[in-house]
């Protein structure tokens, strides 16, 4: 009989990194996360080879201090989460303190990170974690750049399930998209080998926000665009419902709980229903916002977390469906057109 054993810990990560890594874009999705829990306003992503030969993420956030470098990239290893209350009360996108080491087992990752307060930056280097993380110093302003290279070098069997580079490209940038719509005080950018596919600047007020929406959802989008807006107690929503236009399969759907998007039914369903209860049959593009106590929500559901469960979810469906009601009935078409050049 085979014998039970503990896995060593660079094929437990192996195996975590299943989960977290897919391919390039969950690392972007991962890396990025890290950036904006770290308070990041500005977020450079580079990539080659569609993410299997490089991918860079140069933030400017609150960086990580020598002394840790080599402990971020421990599996369980966060800043983020101290007991199992906080995970009541979390709102940072990471807690699980998976994903640097998950995918330093399955690439060659370099961290290089400044904090503020210290006079130099730092570098970072771990292989398929089968070394010791190698420490050395190095030149980089106030913030953190990940270098993750040769994704699934030592995992043939995943790497042969990437799909083209612009296949892959394809999907770092419908994560970003969600990025940007979520988080529009970020300036975000994104390159393929060398060449600069997106730049979302920082939106200032409503114009910007809608110039961003454009860029993301379409014009379309934005001149049927209806503004939801409402609070009930401690849950609220706000954002865009698209009411009209050319039908399409493909309307831009995104719902975001507290920040965070997540694929969930209950939206779908409560939009259908809503729709249906104002006569319209046609389901249509939304990207709708819901801000919730963090107690009533748990968003450990997934590794990936795109997923989340409500604890009282027929209530929050209700609120859902109200709030798109009342705001289709009072039916100021607010074309949003005139605003944008
Ligand atoms: P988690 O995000 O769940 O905490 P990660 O493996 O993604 O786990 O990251 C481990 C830790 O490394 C984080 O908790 C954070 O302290 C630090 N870290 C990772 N990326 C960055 C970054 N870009 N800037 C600052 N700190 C970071
Ligand atoms: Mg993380």
């Amino acid at each position: 009989m085979a014998q039970i054993q503990v896995l060593p810990p660079q094929l437990a990560n192996q195996i975590a990194a299943g989960e977290v890594v897919e391919r390039p874009a969950s690392v972007v999705k991962e890396l990025v996360e890290n950036s904006l829990d770290a308070g990041a306003t500005r977020v450079d992503i580079e990539i080659q080879g569609g993410g299997a030969r490089l991918i860079r993420i140069r933030d400017n956030g609150k960086g990580i201090e020598k002394e840790q470098l080599a402990l971020a990239l421990e599996r369980h290893a966060t800043s983020k989460l101290a007991s199992l209350e906080d995970l009541d009360a979390i709102l940072s996108f990471g807690f699980r303190g998976e994903a640097l080491a998950s995918i330093s087992s399955v690439a060659r990752l370099t961290l290089i990170s400044r904090p503020k307060d210290q006079a130099q930056a730092w570098q970072a280097f771990a292989e398929g974690r089968q070394m010791e993380v190698q420490l050395q110093p190095a030149a980089h302003p106030v913030g953190t750049t990940i270098e993750v290279a040769d994704l699934f070098f030592n995992t043939p069997a995943r790497r042969r399930f990437l799909k083209s580079d612009k296949t892959e490209i394809g999907h770092i940038d419908e994560w970003l998209k969600r990025v940007a719509l979520a988080r529009p005080d970020i300036h975000l950018s994104l390159s393929h080998n060398g060449k600069l596919l997106r730049s979302f600047r920082p939106a200032k007020d409503e114009k910007g926000y809608r110039a961003r929406l454009q860029q993301v959802c379409g014009k379309d989008f934005v001149a049927h665009a209806l503004a939801i807006q409402c609070q009930h107690d401690d849950l609220s929503i706000s954002g865009h419902l698209q009411l009209g236009g050319e039908p399409s399969a493909h309307h831009p759907q995104y719902f975001y709980v507290n920040g965070r998007l997540v694929r969930d039914r209950l939206i779908n369903h409560a939009v259908k229903q809503a729709f249906a209860e104002c006569g319209r049959d046609a389901i249509a593009g939304y990207v709708l916002m819901l801000q919730i106590d963090p107690a009533q929500v748990d968003v450990n559901v997934h590794p990936a977390k795109h997923e989340v469960r409500f604890h009282q979810s027929r209530l929050v469906h209700d609120f859902v469906v109200q709030a798109l009601v009342s705001a289709i009935n009072q039916g100021q078409d607010l074309s949003l057109d005139d605003s944008i050049d």
